[in-house]
């Protein structure tokens, strides 16, 4: 894997000299999550100071984004979509439809991001 601002490493995470490098890693997925964590509350205080968004609002969209999987976890891990020819669940990973072969499958707008 090589992500910009990470030690280079191979697809095993190994580091470039081949000795593994998983107390690199757990640092820098620590540092990512914090990072994560600073953007959001910018981002909640910025739409409850200037949109005057509710914390009731923004919970409840937690909460709604949260079930889009299937699965109320606190997490947005398997992410899944409706197939818009046959409407059957389907994971959006997936190249098409298990169902019905259509390859024309939306990938949801926080999936992109
Ligand atoms: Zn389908």
């Amino acid at each position: 894997m090589n992500i910009p601002g990470r030690l280079r490493t191979d697809a095993d995470g190994h580091a470039a000299g081949g000795a593994p490098n998983h107390g690199e890693d757990i640092e820098y997925l620590k540092r990512r999550v914090e990072r994560l964590k600073l953007y959001s509350a910018a981002l909640t205080l910025i739409l409850m100071e200037k949109l005057g968004v509710t914390q009731a609002e923004i919970d409840k969209a937690v909460d709604m984004i949260d079930g889009m999987d299937g699965i109320k976890d606190g997490t947005m891990r398997r992410m899944v979509v409706n197939c818009p020819r046959c409407g059957k669940v389907v994971n959006q990973k997936a190249d098409k439809c298990m169902y019905c072969g259509n390859d024309a499958l939306e990938v949801p707008f926080l999936e992109r991001i």
